[in-house]
């Protein structure tokens, strides 16, 4: 592609919006531009490298057997009805009517339309397993749509679902579906972890997350050295570490004038925060119930998956209350709020916090707090669990070691959904015996788009993108000086021939631009090789540079060229 031709916009300055890297870079070199708020277009160089993973995509699932179909993005609702998603989904589904008003949406993802053909078509063990795919656009009405194509509300999904007549099927698919993924993210150069997750609204018993390290990813990741332990910061059993058992002393109402924070009423009290609980009021929709206290140890904070899964309410079915609002239905008075004296509302206290004797608790008066609570003897939970996050420093929940955190990007989870989607939605196939059975299934999601931004938020430096080359929407760029010199043009046209000819995928800058510029853009849209041709040219030589190195070395073009073609062939395939 001749550069002089080439649809490119790149900017000068930063992007105002444009809070971490990968978002900075991708609009800086032209690859992305905002419609509206989470919605994003491709540009011609960002489409290429968008076409790159997704060609890497493509390879590893086929070569595991899966095959590519691709299915609508308008889906009707009565699928979400069968499932029971249409409730459970919430305000991230985009909702319409048609002109008949008739509910559709469009498809965040794609259970129950894979769940409904694989019903209709596959009735008998002989076609089992199964692996369908698609790379398909989907929707979400993204509560803080951010970071560009990070968490947009239009994205690129490759979604896969798998279809056994067993468990152990299942297993076998969930793992070569793992092993699969690995392969593919470090094709595209990512280092990533893979790490065990929650299930969250999809349902189901098993899961992981693949996450590109990276410290402006939005997951945390919990990991143990000790005995490998990697797991989702809100996956994570949090160990109880209770005070050791006192002797219950008597309850003593103290005034704490305009303590309303956990650090406030300990420092005026004298006591640590560990010897205080702390409570979570929210309003819940649509259950038998309005309001829930959540009760946790002072300096503990709640992990909101955990809650959510103890309620087995949908996220958006539970909201934190304004404590002045509920003050009259409730008894509770905001910041000094504690277990006793609340009514009409549902109590769930944590684990560790019913174990931990002599606490400080609000009164749920106005300036005072209890002293000495301790739970069964002055107040009891309707339910109780493990409902902390856990932190960095915290006993491993699975060994004598000491858990570490860290920041990934989401790139990609795998679910085993089992029967939840085959039995909701009745897709049974019969076994040798014509018994019926339950599909039990698997889902499988990268987020492309996302995946594109992971990959420019590890490769980047002050200048620019420095694509991995098996990503790069070019591998080679020559950097033609003195357009309007004949012996610089013909050897870069005769270097770019010869590059195109081998199947490398190479830009010639022919701009009448200054060097400075040329260089300048070549950096910021990060491609792998630069070739420049200039004053040396009368000899044949040109400068070879390595965008992730930065030194450049003066050779005859003829070897340059070579240099290229191998690299080139030499991507991993
Ligand atoms: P997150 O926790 O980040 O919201 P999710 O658990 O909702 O992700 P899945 O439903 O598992 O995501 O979707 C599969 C993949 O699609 C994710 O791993 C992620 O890479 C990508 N993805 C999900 N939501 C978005 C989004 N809003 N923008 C871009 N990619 C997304
Ligand atoms: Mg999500």
């Amino acid at each position: 592609m001749r550069m002089s031709r080439m649809y490119l916009k790149t900017l000068r300055e930063v992007p105002a919006e444009a809070e971490i890297p990968s978002h900075v870079w991708l609009l800086r070199a032209g690859m992305i531009r905002k419609l509206v708020s989470g919605v994003y277009g491709f540009m011609p160089l960002g489409k290429r490298s968008l076409q790159k993973i997704e060609a890497i995509i493509r390879d590893e699932m086929n070569k595991k057997g899966a095959q590519e179909i691709l299915m609508s993005a308008l889906q009707p609702a009565e699928l979400w009805e069968e499932s029971g998603r249409w409730y459970a989904y919430g305000p991230e589904l985009f909702r319409l009517k048609d002109r008949h008003e008739r509910d559709f949406c469009l498809g965040p993802t794609h259970e129950e339309i894979f769940t409904d053909i694989v019903r209709n078509e596959v009735d008998s063990y002989r076609q089992l397993p199964l692996n369908l795919y698609q790379i398909q656009t989907k929707y979400r009405d993204e509560k803080r749509p951010r970071f560009g194509l990070m968490r947009s509300r239009e994205f690129i999904m490759k979604d896969a679902y798998s279809f056994d007549r067993d468990w152990e099927g299942l297993d076998l698919s969930y793992q070569q579906m793992y092993e699969t993924y690995a392969a593919i993210f470090t094709r595209c150069g990512l280092e990533f972890r893979a790490v065990e997750a929650d299930n969250g609204a999809i349902g189901g018993t098993g899961s992981h997350e693949f996450c590109a390290l990276s410290e402006f990813g939005e997951s945390e990741i919990v990991y143990c050295d000790n005995c490998g332990l990697a797991s989702t910061r809100e996956q994570a059993a949090a160990v109880d570490q209770p005070a050791p058992p006192e002797e219950a002393l008597p309850l003593e109402k103290v005034y704490t004038p305009g303590t309303k924070t956990i650090a406030e009423v300990a420092g005026f009290l004298g006591v640590p925060e560990s010897r205080t609980m702390k409570a979570l009021l929210f309003q819940v929709y649509d259950q038998d119930y309005d309001y829930a206290a959540v009760f946790i140890r002072g300096d503990r904070e709640l992990n909101m998956t955990k809650l959510v899964n103890l309620l087995n309410i949908p996220e958006h079915a539970i909201e934190f209350a304004d404590e002045t609002a509920i003050g009259e239905a409730t008894g509770a008075v905001g910041g000094f709020t504690g277990p006793i004296g609340l009514h009409d509302c549902r109590i769930i206290a944590d684990s560790e916090l019913i174990k931990s004797p002599n606490l400080v608790a609000g009164a749920c008066e106005i300036d005072h707090h209890i002293k000495n609570v301790n739970y069964g003897r002055d107040y009891k939970a309707d339910l109780t669990a493990d409902l902390k996050l856990i932190s960095a420093g915290d006993p491993c929940p699975d060994c004598v070691g000491k858990v570490k955190l860290t920041r990934g990007i989401e790139v990609d989870q795998v679910f085993k959904l089992g029967t939840k989607y085959s039995e909701s939605m009745h897709a049974y196939f019969k076994d040798e015996n014509m018994q019926e059975h339950p599909l039990v299934m698997g889902c499988y999601g990268i987020g492309v788009s996302r995946t594109l931004a992971a990959v420019v938020e590890q490769h980047h430096d002050d200048d620019g993108i420095i694509w991995p080359l098996a990503v790069a929407p070019y591998h080679a760029i020559i950097t033609l000086i003195s357009p309007q010199d004949p012996i610089q043009s013909e050897l870069a046209e005769q270097l770019y021939q010869r590059l195109a000819e081998a199947g490398v995928e190479v830009l010639l800058d022919d701009r009448e631009e200054r060097p400075g510029v040329k260089f300048k853009d070549a950096d910021l849209i990060g491609i792998p090789i630069r070739l420049t041709v200039g004053r040396t040219a009368a000899d044949g030589v040109v400068e070879f540079r390595l965008r992730a190195e930065g030194q450049s070395v003066e050779k005859a073009w003829a070897e340059a060229a070579g240099q290229v073609i191998d690299m080139v062939k030499a991507i991993d395939k």
